[in-house]
């Protein structure tokens, strides 16, 4: 009796195929691999956050010089004896050795730079701005491993300001986390249009503010939504922007608080913005496995990347 020809395919399926590359690769060998080909790089870095790893050790988010937004693994620094545990925490500028893993890099030395304060023993308003700040350098750059030394310099100098003071003397740590706001945004390429309809773009002073439109508008293109700004909140919005801060010193309270509020506005917007383009990203990217994974339901997967949002 002849075989029957179902029983030697001449095509697997799938889903065999992507099952397959796990046994031709041992788990243990690929992990064993970190251990005796780890090339080190040095860089220096700003902490972003930090989030548990397993029973002792962290998780290190950090904005660096020359890598960009990096994470790595601190080893053994949730113990007491632990040489660098303090030196890791968010707001501290530190200079690095990292060893590159394979699937997670890890911190093999680091030496404190600059410690703008320590998180747990802070003023109030220095913390909320120190995290408004690290948080806003993490939401704006999604990307790990893109260089982006423009927005690291401004973090640490932001950081550093807070309590060394600005090249013009202390200013309180809201005033310097609104410039570094709108410098950061600014530096990701939306940079408010202060001294022209940022629509039209009809020179002159302005009176309504726009956050969709990216800066002040005129009458004719006044919109829904845009804020009415004094000609001192659009002096101090460009001050702060522009880093000019002798020009901030004979601000007034109200000023400054209304200026807060359309940054705030601002730089909310701009966020949320990288982090929907990122998504975009996603779609497309490698992130696309992670959020559908292949099991086959292939329909769902061309219908989500036909999506473009
Ligand atoms: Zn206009």
């Amino acid at each position: 009796m002849p075989r029957s020809r179902a029983d030697n395919p001449p095509f697997q399926r799938a889903g065999d195929l992507l099952a397959g590359r796990g046994v031709s690769v041992p788990s243990h060998q690929t992990r064993g691999s970190d251990n005796w080909a780890m090339p080190t790089y040095r860089d220096e870095a700003v902490v972003l956050r930090t989030h548990k790893l397993g029973e002792a050790d962290r998780i290190v988010t950090m904005l660096s010089r020359r890598h960009g937004k990096i994470r790595a693994v601190a080893k053994g620094v949730r113990r007491t004896s632990s040489k660098f545990g303090a030196r890791l925490e968010p707001f501290s500028q530190v200079d690095l050795q990292i060893a590159s893993g394979r699937s997670l890099d890890t911190i093999t030395q680091a030496m404190t730079m600059h410690a703008p304060f320590n998180p747990i023993g802070a003023d109030y308003a220095f913390y909320t701005a120190g995290q408004v700040m690290v948080e806003t350098a993490d939401r704006l750059l999604p990307i790990e491993g893109e260089p982006a030394l423009q927005q690291y310099l401004l973090l640490a100098g932001a950081l550093k300001a807070m309590v060394n003071g600005t090249t013009d003397g202390k200013r309180p740590p809201s005033m310097i986390m609104d410039s570094y706001l709108l410098r950061a945004v600014a530096t990701a390429g939306y940079a408010p249009v202060l001294d022209k309809c940022a629509r039209c773009g009809t020179l002159g002073s302005h009176d309504r503010f726009s956050v969709s439109a990216g800066g002040v508008v005129c009458a004719a293109c006044r919109e829904v939504g845009a804020v009415r700004v004094s000609a001192a909140v659009l002096s101090h919005l460009t001050a702060l922007l522009t880093g000019d801060w002798p020009a901030t010193r004979a601000v007034t309270a109200a000023t400054a608080q209304a200026a807060s509020g359309v940054i705030a506005a601002f730089a909310s917007w701009h966020i949320e913005r990288t982090i929907r383009s990122l998504e975009m990203v996603d779609r497309s990217g490698s992130g696309f496995v992670e959020k559908f994974p292949l099991d086959g339901t292939s329909g769902q997967r061309s219908s989500q990347t036909g999506d473009p949002r």
